[in-house]
């Protein structure tokens, strides 16, 4: 098992935007969908659902936002300067914040716990078994 202590510290790609983890997220999920492709220029994004007492900011984030199909907003927090994803948001639960785990100096906690809209995986990539997997988002 990962005995991550807590805090853990995260940043952006140029320093500007620094943060710090206070406890472990509730759950951390990947999502294989064509927007999360996308945002991670990748074959999908990893989220950690955090608690938002549990994460300390320093430095300027911009944010942009775009509605999903569902008709929830999909808001995004990013470093303006290198452009780094650092979390997603819903504006209407801002007791929730959808951390972008990537940038986190230990990265062993973002092992995905499930993976969501597998219809819209890269064929390549081979979820390991017993992880549950869902085909849009459960
Ligand atoms: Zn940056
Ligand atoms: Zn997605």
């Amino acid at each position: 098992m990962s005995e991550t202590a807590y805090p853990v510290y995260g940043a952006c790609q140029c320093g500007q935007v620094r943060y710090r983890l206070l406890a472990a997220p509730r759950m951390v999920v990947a999502c294989h969908c064509r927007e999360c492709q996308k945002l991670s220029t990748s074959a999908f994004s990893i989220t950690a659902v955090v608690a938002a007492d549990d994460l300390i900011f320093e430095g300027t984030l911009r944010h942009w936002e775009r509605t999903a199909d569902s008709g929830n907003i999909n808001a995004a927090a990013f470093c303006p300067d290198c452009g780094n994803r650092i979390y997603h948001y819903d504006p209407a639960q801002p007791d929730i914040i959808k951390l972008k785990p990537s940038n986190l100096d230990d990265t062993r906690l973002i092992q995905p716990q499930a993976h969501v809209w597998v219809s819209e995986k890269q064929a390549w990539f081979e979820i390991p078994e017993g992880v549950p997997q869902f085909d849009r988002q459960p």
